[in-house]
Formats: structure tokens, sequence, C-alpha cells
């Protein structure tokens, strides 16, 4: 591995350095060997990764830390938080000579663990490694892990479950909330943190002549078209509180996250949010609140004097929040409809087959691929209402007429998955786990490492599969 030691080179009161605390009888759970190629992990690194996820072994040039940040959660301030359970462990450049952390999740207890222990269970790790993973294959931008271990040591939550570790990967876990701890507890800090964040993430934004407004303006820009993809593949993230979503736009601590099944964008994934903050359909609402709380944090950089403009500007930064939302929104979804970005009449048509799939509760990423293989007798089939699927597909039909028809079902193929990781094949892969057989998380690495591509030999019927409408659900809480 290639260190890129930058995080340490800030402020001390920013974190605490300490080692990880190894859980008993660490074994092997799911290695991908590919991401650490792309790590340049050298192969002894790659013989050790059972040790590296475990925190048995850390890399002697970077001595592991744990991060300091704050945050709003569920719409209130929650004060300091902080890594509770997680190390950064190195800073490596990958092949592309991008800087990416490791963060050790489940790592044991910090400074910043407050009531918790320190430990994630296999359950929830298996569910991140699993997820990162699909939404990488997917185009949309997330962390990912290089690995995760299980162990002997049980770690209790409502029940006593097996201890685990995960081994992740970010662009950046500099957080929303790292920008509110500061302004709470050292805001002398802000402006030189600021820089740093500047630099090392946006260094284009220096040549502007506000650095700090470009800056504002790029972190609103990607977390916009992050959502926009969220919302493309049908993925909740079911936990958007200002700690837990980055600087960098890219998606980051999803522990009850849901993929959207049948199409209810009201749907509550996270079992702890009682009021449904973080459902799907409120995504871009709450990322644009998110980024509000955040904007409000920049204030103190404001030029002597000059406080008043300089807010009017921040504000003004946050109205490209919605366009940009939209535009990445609206093009992706005619990419997947297989219909002309350029056509007025897109979009509209777009909304008609969402309304529809949500009126009859069918499942929304096979009725996509439904529609690419143009399979509309079997959406029709399923439809409560008969008139307005044929009022839809006589519309669709008219915007295609004269278009390439050929070109749009290409790029619909390389927009719509066949397999997203479904609830149910998560909770399959954890059970068996649980048993020390880690085969099934194996087969659903590979199935989702190509969601576009059939794969006949992997896929099982349930893989393509909604649950019953009327069936209980698995239930997702926070921390776990
Ligand atoms: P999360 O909901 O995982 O994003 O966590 C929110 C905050 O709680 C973060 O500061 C975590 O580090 C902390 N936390 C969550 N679970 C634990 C745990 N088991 N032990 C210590 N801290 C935790
Ligand atoms: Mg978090």
């Amino acid at each position: 591995m290639h260190l890129n030691s930058r995080y340490p080179q800030l402020n001390s009161k920013l974190y605490h350095h300490q080692m990880p605390s190894p859980l008993k009888g660490a074994k092997a759970g799911h290695f991908n060997e590919t991401l650490a190629d792309e790590l340049q992990w050298s192969n002894e690194e790659k013989q050790n990764w059972v040790a590296l996820c475990s925190g048995q072994q850390t890399f002697s040039s970077f001595q592991p830390l744990a991060m300091a940040y704050a945050g709003h959660q569920f719409g209130h301030w929650a004060g300091a938080l902080g890594d509770g359970r997680g190390l950064l462990i190195a800073q490596v450049f990958n092949t592309k000579k991008q800087t990416i952390d490791l963060h050790l999740k489940g790592a044991g207890e910090t400074p910043y663990s407050r009531m918790g222990d320190g430990r994630a269970v296999l359950r929830s790790v298996i569910r991140e490694y699993l997820a990162g993973h699909a939404l990488n294959a997917l185009g949309v931008p997330s962390s990912n892990a290089v690995g995760f271990t299980s162990s002997l040591q049980g770690v209790q939550r409502e029940k006593l479950e097996p201890g685990a570790m995960l081994l992740r990967s970010a662009d950046s876990h500099i957080r929303l909330g790292h920008f509110e701890w500061i302004n709470q507890y050292a805001p002398d800090l802000l402006s030189d943190f600021t820089q740093h964040c500047i630099s090392w993430h946006y260094p284009e934004c220096l040549e502007e002549s506000t650095p700090i407004l470009a800056f504002a303006k790029a972190v609103i820009q990607k977390t916009a078209t992050l959502v926009a993809h969220w919302q493309l593949v049908g993925f909740a993230h079911g936990v958007m509180n200002t700690d837990n979503l980055n600087i960098t736009g890219s998606t980051l601590d999803f522990g009850p996250y849901g993929f959207l099944e049948r199409f209810r964008p009201n749907w509550i994934n996270n079992h702890s949010d009682h009021q449904g903050r973080y459902t799907y359909e409120k995504q871009p609402s709450i990322a644009h609140w998110n980024l509000w709380v955040w904007l409000n944090q920049l204030i103190p950089l404001a030029p002597e004097g000059n406080k008043e403009k300089f807010k009017a500007e921040l504000a003004e930064c946050l109205k490209i929040f919605e366009p940009t939302f939209l535009e990445a929104y609206k093009k992706g979804l005619a990419h997947k409809m297989g219909l002309p970005t350029f056509h007025k009449d897109s979009f509209e048509c777009s909304l008609d087959f969402l309304r529809i799939l949500q009126q009859a509760q069918l499942d929304y990423t096979q009725s996509f691929i439904a529609l690419q293989e143009h399979r509309y007798r079997d959406i029709r089939d399923e439809c409560i209402d008969i008139t307005s699927f044929d009022l839809f597909l006589n519309k669709y039909h008219q915007i295609r007429e004269h278009q390439d028809t050929e070109l749009l079902d290409q790029t619909m193929q390389q927009h719509n998955p066949h397999y997203i990781l479904r609830n149910h094949m998560a909770q399959d892969a954890i059970e068996a786990a649980e048993r020390d057989d880690f085969s099934e998380v194996d087969r659903l690495f590979k199935l989702l490492a190509k969601p576009f591509t059939k794969q006949p030999h992997l896929e099982k019927t349930s893989d393509l599969t909604p649950p019953a409408s009327d069936a209980p659900e698995i239930s997702i809480s926070c921390s776990s």
C-alpha cells in the first residue's frame, strides 16, 4: 500500500489516537480482492487480510485514530458524537492516485463511544459490506469495504450476536457534522479545517474568487447528484443524519438502509425512524435540510465586516440544489425508461409509469426490466387500473415512435439492474454466516458485482421477487 497520511496534519483536538482492540477468535468473513488491488495492496498485505480486517495488525506508519464530529440526528441537535466504534487505520493512494480512507468499524470503545460498546455485529457488517459493493457496481458513489471478519466473541444487542469488524474504504470520512463539532467545541479551528477540506477534496475551488462559496456549491452539487442516484436505483439510506453525510457526496454509514422492492415511496425501512423522516420519497428534501444546517456552519468564515452579504451568498448557493437534483433525476429516469432525454413529454410519461407501479405495488426493479424487455403485457396483467396503463403505453410508444429505439433500448440495459440487494437476500446470507457458512455472502457478492448482466448460473428466483405484499417485514434498525 502507498500511504498518504494526511488527516493527522489537522489539529489534534479533532481526533484521538488509539489502537484497535481485537475481538476474540477472529475468523475470515469475505475479502474483496479486486478492491484490494485497486488500493494497491501488496501480496503480503492480501495474505494478511484477516489480521488487517480484525484489528490484529495495523500499518506501522499510520497511528490509528478516532475522529471527533457532531450532528443533527432525526432533526435535532445531538451534540458531540464522533467515531464511537471505528478507527481510521490508514489513508492510501489507489491506482487512480486518489486518496482513500481505510476505516475499521467495530474496533472497540473510544472516547466518543458514549453508552455504546464500540462493537458491530455480524448482521450489520454483512449488510454494509454487501450494500457498499452493490452501490459501487450500480455506479452510485459509495463507501465500500475491503473485507470483513466474524469472531467467537458475543456482542449483546436484543440477543447475543457474533461480534464482527469491517474494513471500510471511502473517499472521505469528513462528515457535515465535523463542521458542527468545530463550531460548537473548537471554533478557532474552522478556517484551517475548511482550507484543508478544500485543498484535499475540491482543489479546483482554490482557483475561484471566493473558494469557500465555490466549495459550498460543489458539496451541494455532489450531494444533490448522489440523492438523484439513490432515487433512481431505489435506495433508501435510512438514517440521513448530518453525521452520516460526507462532504464528497458519496454514500456513507448506511446501516438501516433498504432497496425499494414494491414501489412504496413512503415505506419506512428503518424501524427506529418512527415518524418516517427518512423514507425514500423524503430523501431529496432531507438532503436539502442537512445542507442548510451545514451552510450555517460556514457563516463564521465571512470576511471581516461582510457577514450579512456572505450569509446571503451562502443562502444563494443552496438554490442550485433543486435544479441539480432534478436534472440528474430526469435524465436518469429517461435512460431507465428508454425515452429521449430531450423530449418535452419524457418526464411526465416516466411519472405516469411510476404512478402505475405505486398503485399496483409492483416491484420497482423488475418492472423496469419488463419495460426494457418489451414485456408490456406482464406489467398490464398486474395492473389494477388497466385504462391508465393503456394510456401510458400509448403515450410511451408515441414518444418513442420516431426515435432510434435500438439506441434507447441499449441505454435502458445500462441503467436497469436485474439485481439489487433485497432485504431477504441479505437476511439469508446473514443467517448462513452466523452458522459460519459464508457461501451465500460470496454468491451475492458475485451476483451484485454485475447487476446489469443477467447471470442465470448464479441467480435464484427469490433474487428477482419481492416478498408477498402482506408478508411481515424484516426489522432493521439503527446502530447495530
Ligand atoms: P450510527 O447510527 O451508526 O451512524 O452511529 C451514530 C453515532 O453513535 C456515532 O457516533 C457512532 O460512532 C455511535 N455508535 C453507534 N453504535 C455504537 C456502538 N455500538 N458503540 C459505540 N458507539 C456507537
Ligand atoms: Mg454514523
